[in-house]
């Protein structure tokens, strides 16, 4: 591997060797007060793909000249537009075509995927999930346990960092469902920690869930289009994701799940139902009594917000033309150079500067995002640097999460990113 160089003719020549260079052409960069940003937020939300509103105006023609033909009639026809998502998003995270679909909303998919998949009984009833998990999901833990009538003090067991550290030690994970054992219903972890960046062993963790009897799912609206997901062959049962973060599908787009294929035709199972997973042959026959369609697709209560899909699959279509494979090799390059520039820059600022990197150093333990610490100099520093173009993300109390993505960013985004903090710490 190159030696990596804190220099701009560095970075421009890496951009130059990149094969994916490209692609940073295909989004818009956000224009900030006449300064093209360097962009590090798309693990909140991507930025637009310039083909985007291309597909948003087919949807919007199909519309106005079919009305409610357009169902049927479009080339797409409407009643059936999930399913041009389908085979995309199964790549992207590792699964047969039958055990995703896109649809609603992540939080909401969270709450279908847990009415079928955590049923707690009298002696087994419990659930472990990370400490400090994202909150829309610790609400919705909570919320699911006590619909159950259950108390969420005696039911979710959290597993944080060990005092004084920052991640999760998988041993700690592991060590906890044994110890839960049979009274354990369900892990339900986000795959990528949301906050540290720390990417989870989820097939040890799935195994390790299956072998006391648990079901296991995940969060993976931090993994999903960043790191390398097989869902099928883990073994997981369940996961939901967005598709606004690294998928770039538009602000509060749609989500996409995931239901393993051993699942799929058990009609036993739990759950909340509407017309969309009905068996698709008798939908339009409005007859009584649900017959879910096998697989993901049964657990779609409403036919699909057509525009928010159109804007998935714009999105869909580049990660299709590139492949994972390649946007992974890019994202470790382009985020071990980030770790190179923030740890030069501490090292040649001495005590000026105290920037700690929390996201684990392994590349198989992280995906584009580093958690940066920044001792003692905190929100001002942030506030010069976004001044200077730089979009990053802050987090209380003093954590800047900052996620170079291979579709869009450079190595010239990383360079300057590393030139304004040094201006920031520089200007006292
Ligand atoms: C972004 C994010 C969400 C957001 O949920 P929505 O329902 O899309 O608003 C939930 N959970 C995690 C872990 C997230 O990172």
């Amino acid at each position: 591997m190159v030696a990596y160089k804190s220099s701009l003719e560095f970075a421009k020549e890496k951009d130059q060797q990149d094969p994916l260079k490209a692609y940073r052409e295909k989004f818009h960069i956000p224009v900030i007060n006449g300064i093209e940003t360097v962009y590090f937020t798309g693990n909140s939300l991507g930025l637009q793909p310039k083909s985007l509103g291309s597909y948003i105006e087919k949807e919007l023609e199909e519309w106005k000249n079919w009305g409610v033909e357009g169902h049927f009639e479009a080339e797409k026809p409407w009643f059936a537009y999930h399913e041009f998502l389908t085979s995309k998003v199964a790549k992207i995270v590792g699964a047969q075509e039958n055990e995703v679909v896109v649809t609603h909303s992540l939080t909401t998919n969270l709450h279908l995927l847990m009415v079928s998949f955590y049923n707690p009984t009298k002696s087994r009833f419990k659930i472990i999930c990370e400490k400090k998990a994202f909150p829309s999901d610790q609400y919705a833990l909570e919320s699911q346990v006590r619909f159950h009538d259950l108390n969420p003090a005696d039911t979710i067991v959290e597993v944080g960092p060990r005092e004084g550290e920052h991640l999760i030690r998988e041993e700690d994970i592991l060590k906890a469902i044994a110890e839960v054992g049979d009274e354990l219903a369900m892990v339900m972890i986000g795959g990528v920690n949301y906050y540290t960046g720390q990417l989870f062993d989820m097939k040890m963790i799935t195994e390790a869930g299956h072998k006391v009897g648990a079901k296991v799912g995940f969060d993976l609206a931090h993994a999903a289009g960043n790191v390398k997901l097989e869902l099928h062959d883990w073994g997981v049962d369940f996961a939901a994701w967005c598709s606004y973060k690294y998928l770039n599908s538009s602000p509060g787009g749609v989500s996409g799940m995931f239901v393993h294929n051993r699942h799929a035709d058990n009609k036993d199972l739990k759950r909340f139902a509407g017309w969309w997973g009905h068996d698709k042959s008798t939908r339009f026959l409005m007859e009584p009594g649900f017959q879910p369609i096998p697989g993901a697709e049964g657990w779609q209560l409403s036919n699909a917000p057509i525009l928010g899909m159109a804007a998935h699959l714009s999105s869909l279509d580049l990660f299709e033309e590139v492949g994972m494979d390649k946007l992974i090799e890019k994202r470790i390059d382009l985020t071990n150079y980030l770790e190179f520039i923030i740890n030069d820059l501490s090292e040649r600022k001495g005590d000026l500067c105290k920037f700690e990197i929390i996201t684990p150093k392994e590349e198989s333990r992280r995906g584009a995002q580093l958690s940066i610490l920044a001792h003692g100099m905190g929100k001002p520093l942030f506030d010069k640097i976004t001044k200077m173009g730089v979009i990053a993300d802050w987090r209380e109390p003093n954590v800047i999460r900052i996620a170079p993505v291979p579709l869009y960013n450079s190595f010239e985004d990383i360079y300057r990113f590393g030139e304004c903090l040094e201006k920031a710490i520089s200007n006292g």
